[in-house]
C-alpha cells in the first residue's frame, strides 16, 4: 500500500449525533475492506449538537479521519463543496451520513471507476424510509426538472456518487453559490454511468431537510439549469393582456351601444384579484432569480471554516481558501 490517500469520502453532518458515531463505523468498515489508503471528511455544517464533539473524538484515534468545521450551517451542498475541496483522494465519494445511501454500495462505484467512468452515481430504485410525501415529491420533482433543462440530469440520483479527481476540480473552477451539484456533475460531462441501489431508513433522527429547505433546493435546482420559468411568466404574460384587450373592446362596444354599464361589479374584482395575483407570481419568479443574481454579484466565500483536525494547518482547498 502506497501511502497517497486513493479515495476521499466525503460526509456532511448537521445535527447528527445519533448517527455520526455509526456512520463511522460502517464507512470504516467498508473501506478497510476495499484495502487502499483512503480519507473520510466530515463536515460539520454549523450542528447544534454533540455532532462536532464526537467527530472530533473519532480524529484523535483514527488519523484516516479528518474534520471541517463551519461556522454555522451553510447548507448541505456547501458542505459537500467544502468536503471536495480539501480532499486528496484520486476518486471522491460523498455520502449522507444517516446510512440512508448504504456504504456497502461504495466497492461497486469503485469497480467502475476502475473500469474507466468519471462519475458513477447512485441510482435509487427504491426508497424504503421515506414518507409518501417525500417519494412523491421527490418523484415529481426530477421529472419536472428533466422536461425544463437541456442538461441531462438523470432522475432519481441524489449526492450519493463517486466522482474522480478530474471532475471534483472541474467542479471547484464552478463558483456558483446557489449549487445543485447533482446538476452541476452531470452538466460537467464525462463518462457518467449509473449503480442501482435501495435507499434504506434513517439509522436515527429526523430529517434535516424540513418542507422549507426542500422548497429552496427545488428553486435552487430550477434556476440554476433552466429559464424556463421566465418564459413561462412571459407567454402567460401575453396571453392575459391579449384577453384583456379582448375584454376591453366588449367593454367599449357595451358602453357605446349598450345603454346599463352600470352592471359588473363583481366580475371586475374578480378580475383584479385574479390578474393582480397573476402579477405578483411573475414578479416573484423574476425575484427569485434577480435573488440569486445578487447572491452571485456579492461574491462572499462559499463558506467559512471555524476549525479543522488532521487536516494541515495551511492547506487551501481547490478553491484557493
Ligand atoms: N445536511 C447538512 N446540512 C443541512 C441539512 C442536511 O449537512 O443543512 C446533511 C445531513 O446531516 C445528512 C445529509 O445532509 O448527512 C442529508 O440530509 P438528510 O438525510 O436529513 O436529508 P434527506 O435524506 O431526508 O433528504
Ligand atoms: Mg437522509
Amino acid at each position: 500500500m502506497s501511502d497517497s490517500v486513493i479515495y476521499s469520502v466525503v460526509v456532511p453532518v448537521y445535527n447528527e449525533e445519533q448517527v455520526v458515531l455509526e456512520s463511522y463505523k460502517r464507512l470504516k468498515k467498508v473501506m478497510d475492506s476495499v484495502n487502499e489508503p483512503y480519507e473520510i471528511i466530515f463536515v460539520n455544517d454549523g450542528s447544534r449538537d454533540k455532532t462536532a464533539f464526537i467527530v472530533n473524538e473519532i480524529c484523535e484515534k483514527d488519523k484516516n479521519i479528518k474534520f471541517l468545521d463551519f461556522s454555522r450551517n451553510f447548507g448541505h451542498q456547501i458542505a459537500i463543496t467544502a468536503g471536495m475541496d480539501y480532499t486528496e483522494g484520486e476518486a471522491i465519494i460523498v455520502i449522507d451520513a444517516d446510512l440512508q445511501d448504504p456504504p456497502e454500495v461504495i466497492p461497486k462505484m469503485i469497480e467502475k471507476w476502475k473500469e474507466g467512468y468519471e462519475v458513477v452515481y447512485g441510482k435509487r430504485i427504491e426508497r424504503k424510509g421515506d414518507t409518501f410525501f417525500k417519494k412523491f415529491t421527490a418523484a415529481a420533482f426530477y421529472r419536472l426538472l428533466r422536461r425544463m433543462t437541456d442538461v441531462d440530469i438523470p432522475v432519481d440520483t441524489g449526492d450519493f456518487r463517486l466522482i474522480d479527481r478530474k471532475v471534483c476540480v472541474a467542479l471547484s473552477n464552478v463558483g456558483e453559490r446557489s449549487r445543485y451539484i447533482r446538476g452541476l456533475i452531470s452538466w460537467l460531462g464525462f463518462k457518467q454511468i449509473g449503480v442501482e441501489f435501495s435507499r434504506d431508513k434513517r439509522f436515527a433522527g429526523e430529517t434535516k431537510y424540513p418542507l422549507k429547505k426542500m422548497i429552496k433546493f427545488a428553486f435552487d435546482a430550477i434556476t440554476s439549469f433552466s429559464y424556463k420559468p421566465l418564459k413561462i411568466a412571459t407567454y402567460a404574460g401575453t396571453i392575459i393582456s391579449f384577453i384583456g384587450f379582448v375584454y376591453l373592446l366588449v367593454i367599449i362596444f357595451q358602453a357605446l351601444f349598450i345603454k346599463n354599464t352600470q352592471q359588473g361589479w363583481p366580475s371586475l374584482m374578480a378580475i383584479t384579484i385574479v390578474f393582480n395575483g397573476i402579477v405578483l407570481m411573475i414578479l416573484g419568479i423574476i425575484g427569485e432569480y434577480i435573488g440569486r443574481i445578487y447572491d452571485e454579484a456579492k461574491g462572499r466565500p462559499l463558506y467559512i471554516i471555524r476549525q479543522t483536525k488532521n487536516i494541515e494547518k495551511d492547506k487551501k482547498g481547490l478553491r484557493g481558501w
